[in-house]
């Protein structure tokens, strides 16, 4: 798709529930551009976490169309997980849905298990459900919004990890999604962005610790994505501005942030990459 097509500002508009629905969006993100694929992750299986709406959205339609098997996990968003279902089924692909809450240690055991009851193995985990609550002062958060914010963003991402580890051979990768937020901070998503730093350092650690096995694990960094999460996050005038200020103008559909997690997946083109973070982001500067 061409980028004279993508949308510079979005209508006004917000969701009082998160996650948000996709279903709800106007215009809706674009997450496919009817590219066909070149078969680079056949046979091989992956997880994805927020698979139903956005960025994992996205990324299980590519994924799709170069050949895996995808498992989407979401907490309930059962329309938009059906639409990407139908989408990824376009590329001849039967998504299994799992609606479990990642935020718990024995949910993310239990999709490792059901992964393997379906395929018999994983080749790649992508570590991407994530929630944001804005606040402008440190005292307005709440410490159970904290917490949460901490057990959906990253506590998740370990506890995936560590059931999935077992099960991953040489070549198999993990991706996880930081922000970046992560390295400029952000004074209206302090807890959001403290989740952000932490899974760089996850992903930076992890990555070294199992280097030696073959196994792979590095981040990607978004910048403004248009996503249920934004307007579920943000109010209307914000979301009008959303993704303004990077020095592309625009915030980024879903489909343009999907070809960096392909990238990170596919062997034969990033096998020398490891601990690493890329970044879609627009053109911000960040000391990565
Ligand atoms: P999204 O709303 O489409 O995705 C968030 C997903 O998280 C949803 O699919 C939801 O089902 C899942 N989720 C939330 N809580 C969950 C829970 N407890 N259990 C299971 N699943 C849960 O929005 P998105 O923007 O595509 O977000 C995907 C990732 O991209 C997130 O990690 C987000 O932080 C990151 N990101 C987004 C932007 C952006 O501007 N949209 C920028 C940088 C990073």
């Amino acid at each position: 798709m061409e980028t004279q097509q993508m949308p510079k500002e979005m209508p006004p508009q917000h969701q009082d529930q998160q996650p948000g629905i996709e279903q709800q969006m106007n215009p809706r993100p674009i997450y496919d551009d009817e590219q066909p694929g070149y078969g680079r992750l056949k046979d091989k299986v992956a997880i994805i976490t927020g698979g139903d709406s956005g960025i994992g959205r996205a990324v299980a339609i590519a994924y799709a169309k170069e050949g895996a098997e995808i498992v989407i996990v979401y907490l309930n968003e059962h329309q938009d997980a059906e639409e990407t279902k139908k989408a990824c089924a376009k590329y001849g692909k039967q998504a299994l849905l799992l609606p479990l809450d990642v935020s718990k240690e024995e949910n993310c055991k239990r999709i490792v298990d059901e992964t393997m009851n379906s395929f018999g193995k994983i080749d790649i985990v992508i570590n991407n459900a994530a929630i944001q609550f804005k606040h402008t002062s440190v005292e307005d958060i709440p410490s159970e919004e904290w917490e949460q914010t901490f057990r959906t963003n990253i506590f998740a991402q370990f506890y995936l990890t560590k059931y999935a580890m077992p099960h991953l051979k040489e070549g198999s990768s993990i991706i996880n999604t930081a922000s970046v937020n992560a390295y400029k901070g952000n004074q209206e998503l302090m807890d959001y962005s403290a989740t952000k730093g932490a899974i760089v350092a996850f992903t930076r650690s992890v990555a070294q610790a199992v280097a030696k096995k073959g196994i792979r694990v590095n981040a990607v960094a978004p910048g403004p994505v248009w996503t249920p999460l934004i307007p579920a996050s943000f109010p209307d005038e914000e979301v009008k501005e959303f993704g303004k200020d990077v020095p592309l103008g625009r915030a980024a559909q879903p489909v343009e942030i999907a070809p960096s997690y392909v990238f990170l997946a596919v062997n034969r083109e990033s096998s020398y990459f490891t601990g690493q973070v890329l970044h879609p982001n627009g053109g911000s500067i960040v000391n990565a």
